[in-house]
């Protein structure tokens, strides 16, 4: 979902403006269109534009750190030329991205419809054994909603919508830019009502003419058993209210998962270890292992050697796009003692004598 404007500028996320503003003017002149005949320089330098028009703006920069989305990047970069006022005066990108693309006839209908909402994006963090079972958590997430008072209309009453007179309802004018690739002389959306065509007299004082509010929602999220690392959900339209009827932005949840003390995943298998006396080891026996869903009994052959991996089917993570489950991988640890009583040393001295191993006794000596 979120594409990363950090990596399309080639900057670093704590970059200042002047870093991104200096990144942005070398890529968009590598890239112009109408400087590079590549076929892919025009996607590139839409993405260029789109970057930094969200990571210019100090406010839209904030959102999409917070959010990993840009409100309204689509819009800005078509053209709104006050978003990029601090970004050099003698380079105004918006009207040679609209000179390139044709003119503002395009995105100024675009302009005046319906625009959707954001999308949103929340990090959940769940221990592995949530991610085994499936759970649901109620989170609290802050978005924009359509205004109650005026549902989105803006204005205190339908009859305070009014004709623009800046561009006498029409929502262009015509404008010359000098730009570093000559004077381009077109058609742009008036920037008095933001080429809407019309203009709100009293504004709803609730939303204060914005037509949405900044509210806090409960949303309960249904988190599938087998759930893995990096998973993303993707809950449709809850993301932020759109603009002048537009349909709601979608809410993705990032699944965080907590690593375990006991229990590595890889995939759908589960990896842990079972410590193991050099005796079980060498007599075989029957040991608890410890499962993401409680103990299982197991048996220890003798002879066991040192690392032995035990594989127990369907006692890993359950797939979550299918039956069935991965299973637990169980390494052998052999643990050697470090203290011995009096009775075991002896035993151990005994057992060396019979198997005519050369060992050190309590003083030292070899014997
Ligand atoms: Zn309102
Ligand atoms: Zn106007």
């Amino acid at each position: 979902m979120a594409k990363d404007y950090y990596q399309t500028l080639g900057v670093e996320r704590n970059a200042s403006t002047e870093e991104i503003k200096k990144a942005y003017k070398r890529l968009a002149k590598k890239f112009h269109p109408d400087l590079n005949k590549e076929p892919t320089a025009t996607e590139k330098f839409k993405e260029i534009n789109e970057a930094a028009s969200v990571l210019g703006d100090e406010k839209k920069r904030a959102h999409y750190d917070r959010f990993g989305t840009a409100a309204d990047a689509s819009q800005s970069y078509t053209y709104n030329a006050n978003d990029f006022g601090d970004m050099g005066g003698d380079f105004d990108f918006n009207d040679i991205f609209d000179n390139f693309f044709g003119g503002s006839g395009g995105s100024r209908r675009r302009r005046q419809g319906p625009e959707p909402g954001a999308d949103l994006r929340y990090d959940v963090t769940i221990t592995l054994e949530e991610a085994y079972h499936g759970t649901t958590k109620t989170i609290n997430i802050p978005r924009l909603e359509t205004c109650p008072e005026c549902e989105g209309r803006k204005a205190k009453k339908p009859e305070d919508i009014v004709k623009c007179s800046g561009c006498n309802g029409t929502g262009y004018v015509r404008r010359s830019q000098r730009t570093p690739f000559g004077i381009f002389s077109q058609t742009g959306p008036c920037h008095i009502c933001k080429g809407q065509g019309s203009m709100v007299k009293t504004p709803c004082p609730q939303c204060r003419g914005e037509g949405r509010i900044a509210a806090k929602r409960n949303i309960e999220i249904t988190i599938p058993s087998g759930i893995q690392e990096g998973y993303r959900l993707r809950l449709e339209g809850e993301g932020e209210a759109g603009d002048k009827g537009g349909r709601r932005g979608d809410l993705y949840i990032l699944i965080q998962v907590q690593p375990h003390k006991h229990f590595e995943r890889r995939g759908d298998d589960l990896y842990t270890e079972i410590p193991l006396s050099f005796t079980q080891a060498a007599l075989g026996a029957e040991v608890d292992v410890p499962t993401i869903d409680g103990k299982v009994k197991m048996e220890i052959p003798p002879g066991t050697q040192p690392e032995t991996v035990f594989r127990l089917r369907d006692k890993g993570m359950p797939h979550i796009n299918g039956y069935g489950s991965g299973s637990l991988h169980a390494k052998a640890i052999i643990n050697v003692p470090t203290k011995l009583s009096q009775k075991q040393r002896e035993l151990l001295e005994e057992l060396a004598k019979v198997s005519g191993d050369q060992v050190k006794d309590k003083k030292g000596w070899l014997f």
